[in-house]
């Protein structure tokens, strides 16, 4: 069985995942929206659902709106309110990156630090400088790439200091893995997926706080109009049997121990990693402010690129993976292999950007798999040293 190292693209589902999984495709096939008992019984499962999701994010139940996943829930943002104007990060995720641009809305860019963090100030000032426009500023949590967290509780708060503002935060990467509490973060919109918590691939949410489903910021009612189901926010049926199995993640999500236990083996294995001549570790260096179990890095005595990399450890039996798995299907060839968009956008140097390779961890890998892992890449990157200059 191979190393899974790939956490941050998706995870295994949990055995008791796929037990609730075959259960519900059983006993549980009914349309929520018919009115026989079969279908009420749907409706109920529905709603206990919505209530575990929202409990996990501090919010009420009729903020969350199911969707396919956080790519829709992104894309909901960028599509149905009425704003001028959009603040946003180089560093997003594609699915807000790709909506952002499409919205054809004048977009003013944050600056990133060579961490990947976004400057608070900056974020005061542009609020400031246009307090008579209509703004989205969308945020996301943790990076899918290298890991670091923004300061939401601070973002929320200079946020919150204008009416004008509506503030999203795609919190994909943490949830499961740090706290959210949309109160504290004084969030309107937020998007999370079921599969990057051990949960099944096409479904996630979109929180909407209620106060933004009654106003006018509300320009459409819905990306995807039909038969009116979530309360008119999002139509089509609901994908019911994945999301009792969200749920079910949701309630399976770690805790404090199982955390801790997934932190000392991720720093384990950078503690491990960082003696090693021409070790530089991408993304936050203080790791309170790293998503739990990524590792981002970029290994300069080896003069194999992102993809070689990721190539030599799979024919070993690791998955890392070179960036975003998202991307990867954009590059047009093998001959034209782009470095991470989100390192260029922390100004790293190129050949940081073209050597990082990205190690993701989960509540299921063991000590056993780091100790095999570094007995698999020390050799490797032996291997392929640096061409001495001639
Ligand atoms: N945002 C982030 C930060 C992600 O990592 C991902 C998944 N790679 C998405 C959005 C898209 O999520 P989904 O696969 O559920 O559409």
């Amino acid at each position: 069985m191979a190393i899974y190292f790939d956490n941050s693209a998706t995870t295994a589902l949990l055995p008791e995942v796929i037990e609730v999984i075959n259960d519900a495709n059983r006993t549980c096939f009914a349309n929520p929206s018919s009115i026989h008992s079969l279908g009420l019984e749907a409706r109920a499962r529905l709603g206990k659902a919505r209530q575990i999701i929202a409990d996990s994010i501090h919010a009420q139940s009729e903020e969350i709106i199911f969707t396919s996943g956080a790519t829709e829930a992104n894309n909901t943002v960028f599509n149905i309110f009425n704003y001028d104007l959009i603040i946003t990060s180089p560093s997003e995720h594609a699915s807000v990156l790709e909506p952002a641009k499409a919205s054809y809305k004048p977009i003013l860019w944050l600056d990133l630090d060579k961490q990947g963090f976004v400057d608070l100030g900056q974020i005061k000032n542009l609020l400031q400088q246009n307090s008579n426009k209509k703004i989205l500023v969308s945020i996301m949590h943790g990076n899918n790439e290298i890991g670091t967290i923004q300061d939401l509780v601070s973002i929320g708060q200079i946020c919150s200091d204008y009416s004008n503002v509506i503030f999203h935060s795609d919190c994909v990467q943490t949830y499961g893995k740090h706290e959210i509490d949309v109160n504290k973060f004084k969030l309107d919109l937020v998007s999370v997926s079921a599969h990057k918590i051990h949960g099944p691939k096409g479904v996630g949410a979109l929180f909407m706080r209620k106060s933004l489903q009654d106003s006018d910021w509300l320009a459409k009612e819905a990306y995807m109009l039909g038969g009116s189901q979530e309360a008119g926010l999002r139509s089509g049926t609901e994908n019911l049997v994945g999301i009792i199995a969200f749920a079910k993640a949701v309630e399976l999500m770690p805790g404090d121990v199982a955390r801790q236990r997934t932190y000392q083996l991720t720093f384990d294995l950078y503690t491990k990693l960082k003696n090693m001549p021409g070790f530089v570790l991408n993304g936050s260096t203080d790791f309170s402010k790293r998503v739990l179990g990524n590792l981002n890095f970029s290994l300069l005595m080896s003069r194999l690129k992102s993809e070689e990399l990721v190539l030599q450890l799979d024919l070993a039996g690791v998955c890392a993976s070179s960036g975003s798995a998202c991307s990867s299907n954009k590059q047009a060839s093998e001959f034209q292999i782009q470095s991470s968009y989100v390192l260029r956008a922390c100004g790293l140097t190129e050949e940081i950007t073209d050597k990082a390779i990205r190690v993701s961890l989960s509540c299921l890998n063991t000590q056993a798999e780091i100790e095999e892992f570094i007995k698999i890449i020390v050799p490797l990157l032996a291997k392929f040293p640096v061409r001495s200059k001639v």
